[in-house]
């Protein structure tokens, strides 16, 4: 089999209401956006896959691409991945290429991907992901709302410019909803400057967060330090016994290596979609396994990103968590997931099942190109 076309379609949905990122501070996100990869082959399968657009960066990468691909076996996953990795030279980081490639292979052989890889389970026990700062008595409700969807478990988000505000909420929904797991992230991973004015943690601020967390019962603290700040989070991880989860925005095996190597973390949170594709990930669940640390990848890009991830944590015996993005009215089901078919939902029993249909599992939705879909 062979690649025959490589595409690259910026899609732009409009959000019914603007949704703020914490990770973003200052920013009102009016648009979900996105590049979706489509890869042909001259056996009339298709395999898709997606990654996050800010603008209209990728302009030109269809013509970037083909030659390095066109004419190329889509089942030589890692033949592939050399290419993509050499496009780290340019300052591109393409990964999100890759779970194209799988998304063809499980179609030729009629599995989805998850069972590919060694499949282990066919859910996972979702934990609902805040995207916003909220006052209390909002965030109460959400959880309450969310506790109605048979979800069991909420992330909350910290990145006040005092972490007592923070602190606040959760005492809050610790309080009104004993049952309820939590999770926080403090986001501080990679930080995005130019907008608004974001917290900086140190160590101590962070060991000090971590403590009052531990007490709330919190099952992790995650990003609480730089991404590549592997001595503070050993540092951290000597001082605090709240587990600490990261890894988000680390790419390749080398860096999942020192976060490894240098006890860092607890959990590692590869996206298959950023981290180095669906094969990358796996290692680092592999590497996960091995040191008796926890994988629980980072989802929150859009609909077909979440379902690249969810086919990783099937095959994994060490990932008991999905991350499921809502944060309504800015960021719901049909917004997030506005390329697929369907929405992926959480079942009355707070698991999601991971996609059955061979490949990813999921469908593209044609209308959802055709109608924003923009030319770049
Ligand atoms: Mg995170």
């Amino acid at each position: 089999m062979r690649i025959t076309a490589v595409k690259v379609k910026f899609l732009e949905y409009p959000l019914k209401s603007a949704f703020y990122p914490v990770w973003l501070p200052g920013y009102a996100q009016t648009f979900h956006r996105l590049n979706l990869v489509i890869l042909e082959t001259d056996e009339g399968i298709t395999g898709y896959s997606a990654g996050p657009a800010f603008g209209t960066e990728a302009a030109g990468l269809e013509k970037l691409l083909s030659p390095f691909l066109l004419g190329r076996d889509p089942c030589n996953v890692e033949e592939i991945v050399q290419i993509l990795r050499s496009a780290t030279f340019l300052g591109l980081r393409l990964w999100y290429i890759e779970p194209a490639l799988w998304d063809i292979l499980g179609k030729v052989a009629g599995l989805p991907v998850y069972k590919l890889l060694g499949g282990y389970q066919d859910r996972i026990r979702a934990y609902a992901s805040t995207g916003e700062l909220r006052e209390v008595e909002q965030r109460l409700e959400y959880v309450e709302q969310v506790q109605q969807l048979g979800i069991t478990a909420v992330k909350l988000r910290f990145h006040s410019s005092d972490w007592r505000e923070d602190l606040k909420v959760a005492r809050a929904v610790r309080e009104r909803f004993p049952e309820m797991e939590l999770m926080v992230d403090a986001n501080m991973g990679w930080r995005v400057a130019g907008l608004g004015q974001a917290p900086r943690w140190e160590v101590a601020t962070a060991a000090r967060v971590a403590q009052e967390l531990a007490e709330l019962g919190v099952l992790w603290l995650e990003e609480p330090l730089d991404q590549h700040d592997y001595q503070g989070y050993r540092l951290l991880r000597q001082k605090v016994t709240l587990p600490l989860a990261g890894g988000e925005f680390n790419s390749d095996l080398h860096e999942f290596r020192e976060l490894v190597r240098q006890e860092c973390l607890d959990i590692l949170q590869p996206d298959a979609t950023i981290s180095g594709g669906i094969l990358m990930a796996k290692k680092i669940a592999v590497l996960a396994e091995a040191h008796h640390l926890g994988f629980a990848p980072h989802t929150w890009t859009n609909g077909l990103g979440l379902a690249i991830n969810l086919q990783v944590m099937g095959a994994v015996p060490n990932c008991q968590w999905v991350e499921w993005p809502y944060e309504p009215p800015g960021w719901t089901p049909e917004a997030r997931d506005f390329l697929l078919k369907e929405p992926i939902q959480v079942a009355s029993d707070g698991t999601i099942e991971i996609p059955q249909a061979p490949g990813l599992g999921v469908e593209i939705a044609p209308e959802a190109l055709e109608e924003y879909g923009r030319l770049i």
